[in-house]
C-alpha cells in the first residue's frame, strides 16, 4: 500500500494469480478500515496545498507520468497480461490509452474556466470560480487495470484533489505500478494513496461514511454501484458510476454484412468480452442475417484462445472461476430454449487451458428476449445474435433495457443513421464504428449504467464545485 507517500506492508497478504496458468504471480498487503482511515487523513492533510498549487504545477506532474508510462510501455503490459490475462497487443494498447488520460488531463488542468456574469444591478458583479471537491475516493475494476485508474486519478489530480484508491482484489500489482510511477513523476506526499485489500466492502463503507471524502468514483457492477449509492446518500456525497451495460449492436438491412460481421467480432471479443461496452444483443436484419453469420462464425472460429503472452493467440482467460460459470449458464440456457450454436459453446480443458479460465469463442443465432443471455451482462466471449424483420421496431428492441452505456449501429443511410442516434438511449453511439473511446471523448452512461462522465472536458468537472461569488460594488 502506498500511504502519505510511504510504501506499507501490513500484518496480511494476499495471493495474486494469473488467470492463464493459475499460479501465484505475487503476494499484496491485505489492507483494511485502519490503512484506508489512514489514507483518506493523509489526503485531507495534503488537500490544502495540493489545490492551492497553479495548475501549471499540477500539469507538470502529469505529463511527467505520461511520459514514465509510455517509457514503461512494455514492461507495464506485460505486468497486465500476466495479472489480468489479456493478450500482450491489447495490453500495450490499454497502456497508451491509461496514458493517453494522464496528457489529456495534464492539458486540461489548464483550462479550469470559470465565468463573470452580467447582473441586472448595475452595483453587483457575479464571478463563478470553479474550485477542486475536496478528497476524492476511488474505487476500480479489474478489467481494465490501468486505463481504468489513470481515468479516475488524471482528472482528480488536475483539478486539485487529492485521492484514496482501492483497485480490483484480482489485479492489485498494476495498480502498485501505477502509483510507483505516480511517485516517481513527482506527486507529493499524500496526494494520491493506495489501499489494496482482498475484502472490498469494509473499504467502500468507509470510504461513503467518512465525512472526509466529498466524492466517491467507482467503476464496477451496478449491484456494487447501486450499494455506494445507497452508502454515499446519507452524506449526500457527489458520486460518478460507471457500471454495467448491456449493448445493442444493430446491422441494418442496408450495411454491409461483411463488413459489420468483421466489426462485430473485434469488438465483441475484445478483452475476451469482459468489458462494459461489449456487444450482448446482436440484431441483424433478416435479409442479410445468413452472410453476416456466416462472416461471424468464420472469424470467430478462428480466433486462438490461449495465453497472452503468446502473440498467436488473440482470447485471454475470463477472470476467475465464477465468470466461466456464469459464461456457461447463459450459453446453456440459450441452447436449451432453442438458440443455435454455431461455434464454441464450452470451456476449453485441453492443451494445458484447462489450468487457466478458458472459455472457448463462441456465437449464438436465434437468440430471442426470453433467454438470460438477452437481459443480463455476459462479461464473456459469447456473441448472441438476434434476427429481426421489417415488422420489429429495431429502436424500442434495443432500448429494452435497463442499462444504457454503449450501442452499435451499422447502416449506410444517414438518416436512418440519424434517427438511431438520436434515439437510443445509451450514452456511447458507435455508428459504422467499433471504437467510440478516447481520453478526449466523454464516456459513461444513462440508466442503471450509471452516472457522470469521465474523460473529455466532462472528466474534469466531475471533481469541481462551482462557486459563486456575488460583488457589492
Ligand atoms: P465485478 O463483478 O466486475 O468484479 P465488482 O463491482 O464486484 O465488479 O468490482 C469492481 C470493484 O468494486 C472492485 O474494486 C471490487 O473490489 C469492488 N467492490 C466489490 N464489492 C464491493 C463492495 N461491497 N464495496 C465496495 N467495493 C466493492
Amino acid at each position: 500500500m502506498y500511504i502519505n507517500g510511504v510504501w506499507q506492508s501490513c500484518e496480511n497478504n494476499f495471493d495474486v494469480f494469473n488467470p492463464a496458468t493459475g499460479e501465484k504471480i505475487g503476494e499484496v498487503a491485505d489492507g483494511g478500515v485502519q490503512q484506508a482511515r489512514a489514507a483518506i487523513d493523509a489526503a485531507d492533510a495534503a488537500f490544502g496545498e495540493w489545490s492551492r498549487r497553479t495548475a501549471y504545477d499540477r500539469a507538470e506532474i502529469l505529463y511527467k507520468a505520461w511520459e514514465l508510462m509510455m517509457a514503461r510501455q512494455s514492461e507495464l503490459s506485460e505486468l497486465m497480461t500476466c495479472e489480468q490475462g489479456k493478450p500482450l497487443k491489447a495490453a500495450r494498447n490499454e497502456v497508451k490509452y491509461a496514458a493517453d488520460f494522464l496528457r489529456w488531463f495534464a492539458e486540461e488542468a489548464k483550462r479550469v474556466y470559470g465565468q463573470t456574469i452580467p447582473s441586472a444591478r448595475p452595483d453587483q458583479r457575479f464571478i463563478a470560480l470553479k474550485q477542486a471537491v475536496g478528497v476524492v475516493a476511488a474505487i476500480t475494476p479489474w478489467n481494465y487495470p490501468i486505463s481504468m485508474l489513470t481515468r479516475k486519478l488524471a482528472p482528480a489530480l488536475a483539478a486539485g484533489c487529492t485521492v484514496v484508491l482501492k483497485p480490483a482484489e484480482s489485479t492489485p500489482l498494476c495498480a502498485i505500478a501505477v502509483f510507483k510511477l505516480l511517485e516517481e513523476a513527482g506527486v507529493p506526499v499524500g496526494v494520491a494513496n493506495l489501499v489494496t485489500a482482498s475484502q472490498p466492502a469494509p473499504i467502500g463503507r468507509e470510504f461513503c461514511e467518512n465525512s472526509l471524502i466529498r466524492k466517491l468514483t467507482f467503476t464496477g457492477s451496478t449491484a456494487v454501484g447501486k450499494l455506494l449509492a445507497r452508502d454515499a446518500a446519507p452524506q449526500l456525497k457527489r458520486i460518478s458510476m460507471e457500471l454495467g451495460g448491456h449493448a445493442p449492436f444493430i446491422v441494418c438491412e442496408d450495411a454491409d454484412p461483411v463488413h459489420a460481421a468483421k466489426g462485430a467480432a473485434l469488438v465483441k471479443f475484445l478483452n475476451a468480452g469482459q468489458a462494459c461496452i461489449s456487444p450482448n444483443r446482436i440484431y441483424v436484419h433478416e435479409s442479410i442475417a445468413e452472410r453476416f453469420l456466416e462472416t461471424l462464425t468464420e472469424r470467430v472460429a478462428g480466433l486462438r484462445a490461449g495465453n497472452g503472452m503468446d502473440p498467436s493467440n488473440s482470447i485471454g482467460p475470463l477472470v476467475a472461476e465464477p465468470a466461466l460459470d456464469k459464461v456457461a449458464r447463459q450459453v446453456e440456457d440459450a441452447v436449451a430454449k432453442g438458440a443455435h450454436l454455431h461455434t464454441g459453446g464450452s470451456r476449453i480443458l485441453e492443451n494445458g487451458l484447462e489450468k487457466g479460465y478458458f472459455y472457448a469463442p463462441t456465437v449464438l443465432s436465434g437468440v430471442t428476449d426470453t433467454m438470460q443471455i438477452y437481459r443480463e451482462e455476459t462479461f464473456g466471449p459469447v456473441a448472441p445474435v438476434v434476427i429481426y424483420n421489417d415488422q420489429d421496431d429495431i429502436l424500442a428492441l434495443a432500448n429494452d433495457t435497463n442499462y444504457g452505456l454503449a450501442a452499435y449501429v451499422y447502416t449506410q443511410n444517414i438518416s436512418r443513421a440519424m434517427r438511431l442516434f438520436e434515439g437510443l438511449q445509451f450514452g456511447i453511439i458507435g455508428v459504422n464504428d467499433i471504437n467510440p473511446t478516447s481520453a478526449a471523448a466523454p464516456f459513461g452512461g444513462m440508466k442503471m449504467s450509471g452516472m457522470g462522465r469521465e474523460g473529455a472536458q466532462e472528466g474534469i468537472e466531475e471533481y469541481l464545485e462551482t462557486k459563486l461569488g456575488g460583488f457589492s460594488v
